[in-house]
């Protein structure tokens, strides 16, 4: 097949940190070491695994056999033939043929009888996560000579791929369209099979494009974070924490970003840049992203994507309920457990979640942000940010009592954004003091089910609040919990919603 021993496709590779013990700051509190058991793995291991993802557009499998179906359901094939699987299912696909006697039929083949042709992921130009803004970063960095490139997940057509290229300093992008049989083409008058063919081909001949793909990102490109400052220009101060301010900005004249600063002198900058570290690792819709970093000179930025609503907890305040109804605030939830579930999935724990650490886009895009106390669930050593406040409101019992903070305790403090959601960003525990609820929750106290909160809302809220952090459900259930809200029957909805 040619191409032997190339990785089928990628899987998230476990994360890990340097050790965080090496990072202590003078200064930077230090708490009882606690060895923090990480059940949500214990759990997963008893889990059976979820069905195999379907691979990234462009991956093609070649039949070994002449197979020939024996129900309608099924393909034939002879041996040679290209076929795409769409959904594997053990040891049947469903798939689709490209060529050979079923092309651009579907039905099921026999998973033993192929292997694959097109493995994208060995491939050093191809980066199927990276964003456009991301791209440009990649390919204008100093070391890339020109005609630099790299293929990427279109941004905005979901299941289309651009071709980003470095020309004279600027990045080009092109959109590379699929064709039904499963080819690729960037300009109608040639199209190739495999994106493999068409890099060869504009790597021999611009034919039409700015300049020939000749050299791939150079080596660490990938992890070059650092930009220059002078290409930043901060325009309005957003907000400001205990160790700095946070600013919208754009960056080279074009891109909307958010920057946090760090005032000098308030924070040992490596506690500050830990938060990027954290942030240079996770990906995904639903937690902010990281772009860059300024590091050189202080102060010191992390840029990141810019959220035009600011903080949940703001959004939440101002709005009261005149434009967001129910079934936007329990969608706005729903998000956070997403973005919530893959932390749980790559074992970090975040620690500090609350409305005023989600932030908000257009149409109520929300994002979990604030990754400054995040960690790995089964590192064992927790300092706290100097000077910080405890968000006693926010936190599990356990992790109070006994500094014992997994995802669980993650889930608690989730139960309690749901209160913020539903009560428009007002304080939970509204008569309390901090001191009293430490004293009360032992006791089993929990809020009262707010007044227009959906029983089956407030249900979820008390299962996050259930005192074995074990009995607590995952981000995962609690996602489809939410999102299942939606498929209610609406009459029902209408029942349990008549306060
Ligand atoms: P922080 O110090 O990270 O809690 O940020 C302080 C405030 O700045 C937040 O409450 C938001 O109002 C604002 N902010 C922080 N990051 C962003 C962002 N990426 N986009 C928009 N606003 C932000």
């Amino acid at each position: 097949l040619g191409c032997p021993g190339l990785r089928p496709y990628r899987r998230n590779k476990p994360v890990s940190e340097s050790n965080p013990a090496n990072n202590t700051s003078s200064g930077t509190e230090k708490r009882d070491i606690k060895v923090i058991v990480n059940e949500g793995a214990a759990k997963r291991a008893n889990m059976t695994l979820p069905p195999t993802p379907v691979e990234k557009p462009g991956y093609v499998y070649v039949a070994l056999y002449d197979y020939t179906a024996r129900t309608e359901h099924d393909l034939s094939f002879n041996a040679g033939d290209k076929l795409e699987p769409l959904r594997k299912e053990e040891d049947w696909w469903y798939a689709r043929g490209i060529t050979g006697i079923s092309a651009n039929k579907e039905g099921y083949i026999p998973a033993n009888y192929v292997a694959p042709i097109e493995s994208l992921d060995a491939e050093p130009w191809y980066f199927p996560e990276t964003k456009r803004l991301e791209a440009e970063k990649m390919l204008t960095s100093q070391k890339n000579k020109n005609g630099a490139f790299l293929i990427r997940n279109c941004e905005s057509q979901q299941g289309e791929l651009s071709l980003s290229v470095l020309d004279n300093g600027k990045v080009k992008h092109y959109k590379i369209r699929k064709l039904e049989n499963g080819g690729y083409f960037v300009s109608k008058t040639r199209s190739f099979f495999t994106l493999r063919d068409l890099v060869e081909h504009y790597s021999r001949n611009e034919d039409g494009l700015c300049v020939c793909l000749t050299h791939g990102l150079s080596y660490n490109t990938v992890d070059h974070w650092e930009i220059s400052r002078s290409s930043l220009k901060l325009l309005k101060k957003l907000g400001a924490g205990q160790f700095g301010e946070v600013f919208e900005g754009i960056w080279n004249d074009r891109t909307a970003v958010a920057v946090k600063t760090l005032k000098t002198g308030t924070m040992d900058p490596k506690d500050f840049l830990r938060e990027a570290q954290i942030m240079k690792k996770l990906r995904h819709a639903r937690l902010i992203q990281l772009y860059a970093v300024c590091t050189t000179e202080e102060p010191i930025y992390i840029i990141t994507e810019l959220m035009s609503h600011g903080s949940l907890q703001e959004y939440l305040q101002k709005d009261k309920g005149a434009s967001l109804q129910m079934s936007d605030q329990i969608e706005m939830g729903a998000q956070v457990t997403s973005g919530m579930a893959y932390l749980e999935l790559q074992n970090y724990i975040h620690r500090d979640l609350a409305a005023r650490n989600v932030l908000v886009g257009d149409n109520n895009v929300c994002k979990v942000a604030d990754f400054g106390l995040a960690r790995m669930e089964n590192e064992n050593v927790y300092e706290a940010k100097e000077g910080t406040k405890f968000p006693v409101k926010w936190t599990a019992p356990e992790a109070i009592h006994e500094n014992k903070f997994t995802i669980k305790s993650d889930v608690w403090s989730f139960g309690i954004l749901l209160y913020e959601i539903v009560m428009f960003g007002q304080m939970p525990y509204p008569n309390m003091t901090n001191f009293q609820v430490v004293q009360q929750l032992p006791k089993g106290y929990r809020m009262p089910c707010p007044l227009n909160c959906p029983k089956y809302l407030y249900d979820i809220m008390s299962e996050c609040w259930k005192d074995s952090p074990a009995d607590r459900p995952t981000f995962e259930t609690l996602q489809w919990k939410l999102e299942d809200f939606f498929d209610m029957d609406l009459s029902s909805y209408d029942d349990a919603n008549r306060y």
